[in-house]
């Protein structure tokens, strides 16, 4: 199998190119496809497995194949959920790499630092952001995050973020979006805790391991 076979856009399989990937490992051999078919996936993955862009190729692939006419600003199409600073950070940085090619734009904010730059970056038109929650609903707070355009979720490390006690946030923040929108979660671990969330979150999931 390979990256060309799973029908990514082009400027994704330039991308891929230039990472130097030359075959998709198996949880992306497997999450690519349905996830561009647009269903719920229920994943099993550790860090490690390629899991980010697992789901971040099929994410813009979605977006590139269905352009949005008014972009605006602070107002994503794709959210990805992150449970630590660093690991937003890594997965911003994914975005980017794997985004290179197109003009769609990405963008990360997490606590702990000041908030100001983060207005400053929302004022440009974005399409894909990656966001700690806690920080996420103070700019939803603030109204320079509006996420009635959500169109892909994502909850990445999702039992980590159980773990540190961010399931009201979680909750909180799926209440402010669309319920027609596509749901991606991923975790390492199966508790009854993430179980629910999935159940009350994601429509008819694809379940994938690895
Ligand atoms: P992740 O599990 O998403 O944190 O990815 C782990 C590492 O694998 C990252 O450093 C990626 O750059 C790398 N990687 C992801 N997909 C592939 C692939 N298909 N071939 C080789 N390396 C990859």
């Amino acid at each position: 199998i390979t990256f060309a076979s799973l029908e990514l856009a082009e400027p994704l399989l330039r991308a891929v190119t230039d990472a130097g990937y030359t075959h998709p490992t198996p949880i992306q051999a497997q999450a690519i496809p349905k996830v561009i078919e647009g269903g719920d996936l229920l994943a099993a993955a550790q860090t490690g497995t390629g899991k980010t862009a697992g789901f971040t190729l099929p994410i813009l692939h979605r977006l590139l194949n269905n352009p949005q006419q008014n972009r605006k600003p602070g107002r994503p199409r794709a959210l990805i959920l992150a449970p630590t600073r660093e690991l937003a950070a890594q997965v911003e940085e994914s975005v980017r790499l794997y985004s290179q090619h197109t003009r769609l734009r990405s963008m990360v904010m997490f606590g702990g630092v000041n908030i100001n730059p983060q207005f400053h970056a929302l004022r440009k038109p974005l399409d894909i952001l990656v966001a700690t929650p806690g920080r996420l609903l103070d700019h939803v707070r603030q109204r320079t995050v509006d996420l009635t355009g959500v169109e892909i979720l994502v909850l990445d490390e999702a039992d980590r973020m159980l773990d540190m006690g961010f399931i009201r946030d979680i909750r909180k923040i799926i209440s402010l979006m669309p319920v027609e929108r596509q749901t991606l979660l991923f975790s390492a671990t199966f508790s009854d805790e993430i179980r629910e969330l999935a159940r009350s979150s994601l429509n008819n999931p694809v379940e994938v391991a690895v």
